[in-house]
């Protein structure tokens, strides 16, 4: 049987020890494998707490009815770690992230951790270095490089453990706009090449334009999941609870409000560009 969604969350309760109320209330959604899935919402939606019950950092309120199923798994206290060596997580602040004296050291980290022999381990650490662009900084140290060549090495050093899913948690919201369009591309490139499932939680409606699918969380509930154009372009609801919407998004739905329609055969959003110059 094929697995056709890489994360799958049934009706997931969850409560912390200290918060007399759940702050995820029987969320329901299904991120598609080999798609490219954007987590939206204010502070304090919820989105983290996903994240870290994806990978098993947290579980669900017991006897909640909560199913979580990962890479075919359903998640539970045994089969932990068998899941975090499927999902990889880049995180917001480039510098917790290094172990390693250099880039090298740092890519081999979770290698050495695994007993992979040393010709394979030099092998694959420069096959992920050259995959996000930074061999030639095998041996620099990881404080010199800036924020956005960071980012690429903690991917690199995710990929070296070939995961199926990799979880991108505001892993741009540090960045100047060159490192994030370079990490986004990067993203993109590698989706395809090694059929990864990408989960970005972001702030930066851009990123989230770019995904394949957005869902919009707001206190502890899932609002929405759809395109990006039909829950930016289409729907009052991002409006009503005070999100920022990408530009062009703005422009179709103020357009559609002024009875100007766009013609059927413009469906993407470069096609619009196109259409409107
Ligand atoms: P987001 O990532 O969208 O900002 P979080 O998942 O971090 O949201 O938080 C969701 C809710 O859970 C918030 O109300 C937050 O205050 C609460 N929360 C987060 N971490 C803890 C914790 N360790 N203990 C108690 N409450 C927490």
């Amino acid at each position: 049987m094929t697995i056709s969604n890489a994360i799958e969350f049934k009706d997931v309760t969850f409560t912390y020890p200290e918060s007399k109320a759940p702050v995820l209330k029987k969320i329901n959604f299904k991120v598609k494998k080999g798609s490219w899935t954007a987590l939206i919402g204010h502070n304090g939606s919820g989105k983290s707490t996903i994240s870290k019950l994806i990978n098993g950092l947290l579980l669900p309120d017991k006897d909640s009815g909560s199913v979580i199923t990962v890479s075919g798994m359903n998640l539970n206290s045994e089969n932990v770690w068998d899941i975090r060596e499927k999902v990889g997580i880049v995180f917001q602040n480039p510098d917790n992230q290094f172990v390693g004296a250099t880039v090298g050291d740092d890519v081999a980290f979770g290698l050495e951790n695994r007993g992979v022999p040393r010709d394979q381990m030099v092998q694959t650490v420069k096959k992920v270095l050259s995959d996000v662009g930074m061999l030639d900084y095998i041996d620099a140290e990881p404080a010199n490089l800036s924020g956005g060549q960071k980012q690429r090495v903690a991917i690199a050093g995710i990929l070296a453990v070939e995961p199926e899913i990799i979880i991108l948690d505001e892993s741009t919201s540090m960045l100047d706009p060159s490192g994030r369009d370079q990490i986004l591309k990067i993203i993109k490139r590698l989706m395809s090449e090694k059929k990864l499932t990408i989960l970005s939680i972001t702030h930066d409606i851009d990123e989230a334009d770019m995904a394949d699918n957005v869902i919009v969380l707001n206190d502890g509930k899932i609002l929405a999941q759809a395109s990006p154009t039909e829950i930016f372009s289409q729907t009052e609801m991002p409006r009503q609870i005070g999100l920022d919407i990408p530009f062009v998004d703005k422009l179709i739905y103020k357009l559609n409000q002024l009875g100007i329609t766009i013609p059927k055969d413009v469906q993407t959003k470069d096609e619009l560009k196109q259409y409107l110059c």
